[in-house]
């Protein structure tokens, strides 16, 4: 039985309220340890970090690169990515302050970093990803490709197309048009009442009025027509207003203002491989890059690649196979044009290599024309074509030809064997595409509904990559944590610090042969080890 109805907590004026070290306040497991070494363990000088190879100059020094990635990395692991609310957190978060030792740093040094880095925030993914290799946390063989859109910081109606700003003049005309009527009335008006001595303008408000609202549309119309201008020099189908890259992006009738994101997932633990920024709405096009970023960050010999079929593509199969990468894609169905109409399709005619022809419904042969043709979407063809004599008796021709064709040919793509490979091997491709949506919608599902990022905060592409980077790192970043465990992580971590600091303490031997009493205390106290090292002994 006490003597109060609640819990209390202790006075504010009682001096031994808080612990007096900063240390007290993170545990020996807390997460921020990790992003310490992790960060303390880059060279951000090699991966192109603005101002982290500066030595002592006059006037005030910037911040370390250093301590802005951790404030970054932490804030986007935890939710935190206004450069606004990261100094606010800087301030009051017991975990910042311990990670930047009580530094500061304003919301613009903060937002100015990610701008000015944005290719070293890919480069510090791409060391991730590496560190992730030689933790044995990446698979290596197989990897999925997918993309998603992320909002930019634009509106739809900020991005306008040829028709739309063509609609908008037209109907800015008008508006004109009607508006000239109303002053030539207005002038009408005046003129009568001059004469009759009766009241005049009998219209919608005088007519200064009218020619201030005539001019409002006429410069409105001159900013349409400049627009519509730059759209036709820039040869580009869309303007964007707001964020110059971002495009309106449509897939499946929904329509997002943004970009359109790729990934390389693998299939060990779902970790983000390669990443690229598009802003195209179709994924036609994206297969070789991806899977070749990809095979470059695995440093593989030869890669299994999934995708769905929005990637199907075969110039794209020919560059992925030219590079020793397997892709299976599933072909996209086509329109089916033949088939409504109830007459054989490409499908129904076989391919025989040995004597290169194709063998048609009704059992003959059609054979190569003299010549190469290129098709609509520019692939080189050559055209096998029947024999209008035995089509003429055929059976099937009803089925077969056009109403006014007299033989039947077949465009055969100069490498079409690359797609008789992938037409095999996706026969039998059923688990694998399975897999394929298991691995690549984990870490767009935990970035987009976990972390909540469905857009960016930044514009433009250099931006929007790096801020795509810093989310994609912390998905890593959090995912080989969880998997590895804060011990083994931390553990590597200090082996690794204590290699590159014995590579640091024997380039500074070289250059100061007294010793280390004459070494520099940032070699004698290496921060990577998280904690002052004990100075060598000679
Ligand atoms: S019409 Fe000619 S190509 Fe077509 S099925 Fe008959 S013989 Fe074969």
């Amino acid at each position: 039985m006490t003597n109060r109805p609640f819990k209390t907590g202790e006075s504010r004026e009682q001096a031994s309220l808080l612990p007096a070290r900063v240390e007290d306040y993170v545990g020996p497991d807390n997460p921020v340890r990790a992003i310490e070494s992790f960060v303390c363990a880059l060279d951000l000088a090699k991966l192109g970090f603005r101002h982290a190879d500066r030595g002592v100059e006059m006037g005030q020094p910037p911040y370390d690169p250093t301590d802005l990635l951790k404030l970054y990395l932490y804030g986007y692991i935890n939710q935190i990515r206004s450069s606004r609310r990261l100094e606010r957190e800087a301030c009051r978060n017991l975990e910042l302050i311990w990670l930047l030792k009580n530094l500061k740093p304003g919301y613009r040094t903060i937002a100015n970093f990610r701008k000015e880095n944005w290719a070293a925030l890919k480069a510090v993914n791409r060391s991730f990803v590496l560190l992730a290799r030689e933790l044995g946390l990446v698979g290596g063989s197989v990897v999925a490709i997918d993309g998603s859109f992320f909002h930019g910081d634009a509106s739809k109606a900020s991005i306008f197309t040829r028709k739309r700003l063509a609609d908008q003049i037209a109907k800015l005309d008008l508006e004109i048009e009607a508006y000239g009527k109303s002053l030539e009335d207005n002038d009408a008006a005046e003129v009568k009442a001059d004469h009759t001595g009766g009241p005049g303008n009998s219209g919608g408000g005088d007519g200064s009025d009218i020619g201030a609202k005539a001019a409002a549309l006429m410069a409105q119309r001159s900013r349409a027509q400049a627009d519509l201008d730059r759209l036709e020099e820039s040869g580009e189908t869309q303007l964007s207003l707001t964020d110059p890259d971002a495009r309106h992006l449509v897939k499946s009738g929904q329509g997002v203002a943004g970009y359109n994101v790729q990934v390389a997932v693998d299939d060990k633990h779902k970790l983000i491989i390669a990443d690229e920024v598009v802003n195209d709405s179709s994924d036609v096009g994206q297969l070789h890059a991806m899977a070749k970023a990809a095979k470059e960050a695995l440093d593989a010999e030869a890669l299994l690649v999934l995708a769905d079929e929005g990637y199907y593509s075969s110039t794209e199969l020919k560059a992925c196979e030219d590079d020793g990468i397997v892709a299976y894609v599933p072909p996209s169905e086509g329109n089916g044009r033949l088939e409504k109409q109830d007459r054989f399709g490409r499908k129904d005619f076989s391919y025989d290599g040995p004597t290169d022809a194709y063998r048609c419904p009704a059992g003959e042969l059609l054979h190569p024309m003299p010549g190469r043709w290129p098709n609509t979407s520019g692939r080189v063809e050559i055209r096998y074509a029947s024999r209008n004599a035995i089509c003429k008796t055929c059976q099937l021709r009803v089925r077969c030809l056009s109403p006014k064709a007299s033989r039947r040919t077949i465009g055969r793509w100069e490498h079409e064997d690359v797609l008789e490979r992938h037409r095999a091997r996706m026969q039998t491709a059923g688990d694998l595409m399975r897999r394929r949506s298991a691995i690549v919608e984990h870490p767009f599902g935990t970035i987009k509904c976990r972390a909540g990022y469905r857009h960016f905060l930044v514009r433009g592409f250099n931006k929007v990559r790096g801020e795509w980077s810093l989310m994609a790192l912390c998905y890593n970043f959090t995912r080989v944590l969880n998997i590895l465990g804060f011990e083994r992580f931390m553990a590597y971590m200090a082996e690794k610090a204590l290699t590159l600091w014995e590579l640091a303490l024997a380039s500074c031997r070289a250059v100061h042969p007294d010793g280390p009493g004459a070494l520099p205390t940032e070699i004698v106290s290496h921060p990577a080890l998280g904690q002052p090292v004990a100075r060598p002994t000679a």
